[in-house]
């Protein structure tokens, strides 16, 4: 298993790390206070190539397989990680992994190009964590289908020129009575409710989505009628990995800043980074920052090369990566002190960063549920 980075992932990262620290690292605390989608910050990873790594060539995508999208990810998080979030193709997921020929043409295309950014909406307000128990409905009329129902905490909808929609089509037959279907942002029926008042990663709005008597034509469904579950599942191994690469990066980017300001703070004569108690922290928080570093790579190669542990690998990866990432931004804080608390350090916007990863792409207690079922099945 190779445990280093290959000669063309490292010259790759050496780039975004240059872009990261120039043009991004500059803009994010300002973004963070100005709660609005960063379009400045989605210019700059246009230009540079940065969206749509993942997503296949043939639609503009840079091909890239998931360890090496996961680095590009953990790079960009290190730092700059909500402003850098829908770098991200896991709201397009659902398009790339079941879509026909004519809607990746239409809408990966778009995606790549920057012309179009994506939702995905799966919750609901009785219907989080329990996926299987959402109540949207689509509802076979004409040539299409009409949908009524609520989402709720949906990221980017309100700037989103698609929404990749899970619904129930029957809701007799359990999660097989799901699919999902292409929304487009504007069609009578759809509206964008309440926006969130959150703790963190404000330049990402969470959004309600409502759906009356909504009508999208049948070649807006993905893959087939029934195939929605299973689909979601498809995409919730990948998307691990990736918010585990998100963990690994903030968790960086805290424990190098931390240091850093250890080695020029003075307290009692000398550098607080002298004093074993803070040491020990820092050995601690740089040695499981490795070991999520090490169980994300295992989980990306698994996925991509479709083993039979990847989903019990993503989910240790995912939560594993992020439990850290919280200890590590929470301890970066206290090597801080009181100046860590304040708004003037990026540590206490890292630390709220790094809880929504814990709730995210299934909460990490449903991750623990996962690999837990996968051991005993
Ligand atoms: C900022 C933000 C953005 C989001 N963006 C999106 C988005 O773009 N699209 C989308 O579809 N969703 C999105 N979500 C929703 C997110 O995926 C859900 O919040 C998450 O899945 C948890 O669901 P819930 O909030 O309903 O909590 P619940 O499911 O009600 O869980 C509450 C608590 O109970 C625990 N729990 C639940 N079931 C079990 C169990 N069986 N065993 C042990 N513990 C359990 C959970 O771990 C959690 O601690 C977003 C959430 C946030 C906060």
């Amino acid at each position: 298993m190779p445990y280093r980075l290959t000669e063309e992932q490292q010259l790759i990262i050496e780039t975004v790390k240059r872009i990261r620290k120039e043009k991004i690292a500059p803009l994010v605390e300002e973004l963070d206070r100005r709660a609005e989608f960063p379009w400045e910050v989605h210019k700059i990873l246009l230009e540079n190539g940065f969206i749509g790594l993942s997503l296949p060539q043939e639609y503009g995508g840079g091909g890239l397989g998931l360890p090496t999208y996961c680095v590009v990810t953990e790079e960009l998080s290190n730092f700059c990680y909500s402003v850098t979030f829908w770098l991200n193709d896991l709201p397009i997921e659902p398009t790339i992994t079941a879509g026909t020929r004519e809607q990746k043409e239409k809408y990966l295309t778009k995606f790549v190009r920057g012309d179009l950014i994506a939702s995905i909406a799966i919750t609901e307000p009785e219907a989080g964590s329990d996926v299987a128990n959402i109540a949207t409905c689509a509802v076979p009329d004409g040539d299409g289908y009409i949908i009524n129902g609520t989402k709720r905490f949906i990221s980017l909808a309100d700037d989103a020129g698609i929404i990749n929609l899970l619904v129930k089509t029957d809701p007799s037959k359990g999660t097989k009575g799901m699919s999902f279907f292409i929304v487009e942002a504007g069609t009578p029926g759809f509206s964008i409710g309440k926006i969130e008042k959150k703790m963190g990663i404000n330049p990402l709005h969470a959004c309600e989505l409502t759906f009356e008597d909504c009508y999208v034509p049948r070649s807006n469904l993905l893959g087939k009628e029934g195939q929605g579950f299973s689909i979601a599942m498809t995409c919730l191994d990948p998307g691990r990995a990736i918010v585990g690469s998100q963990g690994v990066g903030i968790a960086q980017g805290a424990l190098d800043y931390a240091i850093d300001y250890a080695k020029q703070r003075i307290q009692f004569g000398k550098p607080i980074a002298e004093f074993q108690g803070l040491q020990f922290m820092m050995a601690d928080m740089a040695t499981e920052i490795e070991a999520s570093r090490q169980l994300v790579h295992r989980a990306a190669c698994a996925i991509d090369e479709n083993e039979k542990d990847r989903a019990k690998l993503a989910a240790m990866a995912k939560y594993f990566a992020t439990d850290t990432c919280m200890r590590v931004t929470t301890d970066a804080v206290q090597i801080l002190g009181g100046y860590g608390y304040m708004k003037d350090y990026p540590l206490e916007r890292m630390m709220r960063e790094a809880k929504f990863l814990q709730i995210y792409e299934g909460t990490n207690q449903i991750q623990r549920i996962v690999v837990a079922r996968s051991l005993l099945s």
